[in-house]
């Protein structure tokens, strides 16, 4: 068998056509210039790459991408004050604190992150970190999804596939991707209807034993692990869907935490790495952007 590419770049630029469609009606209906603050804590390569995709997507769909860039000296206190600030700021609708902090910042004690997640205003939580939003989701009446998973339900959605009633095991359990993507398939009802939701879902992560057995039984193998390549073909069910997550740098080259190549042959469908999941954050991102426009527009 050679599995299907789920190609994550197409659905990505579907959806943010779709963003820069409803942008463009709700700004012509009088509604503001949706605006996205970034806040970039030091001087991270990666984050900076990160941010600056983050804003000239949001330009693209005619969407105010700002940075804030902050010194890796500044102290908890003064990060705090200042989104605060954010969240009183009516120019303002989507806050993003860029991730990881630096480690040594706050005066070299560090940042508490979880204090700083807690503090961006709800409503303008557009990453949907805060325990409210994560709440509303756990009771199935969800305000913001978080983007990475929520691009995975788009994908499956744009891509004609169900997972209801199917086995989906998640192999990982961040707050991130893991939890929520998994709390999201397990819904009587999804962003995207009863097809990609209703789905008896297994979670793994680092002390699961017998991790290839229960990986084997999984109609649908999400890995969101941060280990290359650690799915092997002999972990896959013949014909499964698999959606690698994982984003790793070894040398030169981007691998996932599957193996692409293994996995081709066991497969029925597969996200290519890169080209798969990773585009489809930044649509979703840009898709809260817009609702937290509009929902503060009526709040
Ligand atoms: P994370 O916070 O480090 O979580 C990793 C999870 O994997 C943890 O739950 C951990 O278990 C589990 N794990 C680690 N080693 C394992 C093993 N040998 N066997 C089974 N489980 C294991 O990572 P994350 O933020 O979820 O990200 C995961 C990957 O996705 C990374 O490569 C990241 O770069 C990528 N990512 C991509 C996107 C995207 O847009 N495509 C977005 C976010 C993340 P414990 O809980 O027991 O430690």
């Amino acid at each position: 068998m050679t599995a299907d590419l789920l190609d994550g770049k197409r659905v990505a630029s579907e959806i943010r056509a779709e963003v820069a469609d409803k942008v463009r009606q709700f700004v012509h209906g009088g509604g503001p210039q949706p605006c996205l603050t970034a806040v970039l804590v030091g001087e991270d390569p990666a984050s900076q790459v990160y941010v600056r995709n983050k804003r000239r997507a949001c330009e693209k769909a005619g969407i105010n991408g700002r940075t804030l860039r902050l010194d890796a000296g500044i102290s908890q206190q003064k990060l705090l004050e200042t989104i605060r600030g954010l969240n009183d700021d009516p120019a303002v609708h989507g806050i993003l604190v860029q991730l990881p902090l630096p480690t040594g910042g706050n005066g070299g004690k560090g940042f508490d992150e979880r204090a700083i997640l807690d503090t961006v205003a709800p409503l303008k939580d557009v990453d949907a970190f805060s325990p409210v939003n994560v709440g509303l989701l756990m009771q199935g009446r969800p305000r913001f999804l978080p983007c990475t998973p929520h691009g995975i339900v788009q994908l499956l959605h744009r891509c004609n596939l169900s997972i209801a009633g199917k086995h989906v095991v998640v192999v990982g359990r961040s707050d991130i991707v893991g939890k929520p993507m998994a709390m999201m398939l397990a819904q009587k009802n999804g962003s995207c209807g009863s097809e990609i939701a209703n789905a008896t879902v297994t979670i793994a992560h680092s002390r699961t034993e017998d991790l290839r057995d229960i990986c084997k039984t999984a109609d649908c193998l999400i890995a969101a692990v941060g280990v290359p390549e650690m799915i092997r073909g002999d972990m896959i069910r013949e014909g499964a869907i698999v959606i690698d997550v994982g984003i790793n740098r070894v040398g030169e080259k981007l691998v996932g935490d599957v193996a692409f190549d293994e996995a081709m042959e066991v497969a029925s469908a597969i996200t290519p790495v890169p080209g798969g999941v990773g585009p489809l954050t930044i649509a979703m991102l840009l898709h809260n952007t817009l609702l937290a426009a509009q929902l503060q527009l009526h709040s």
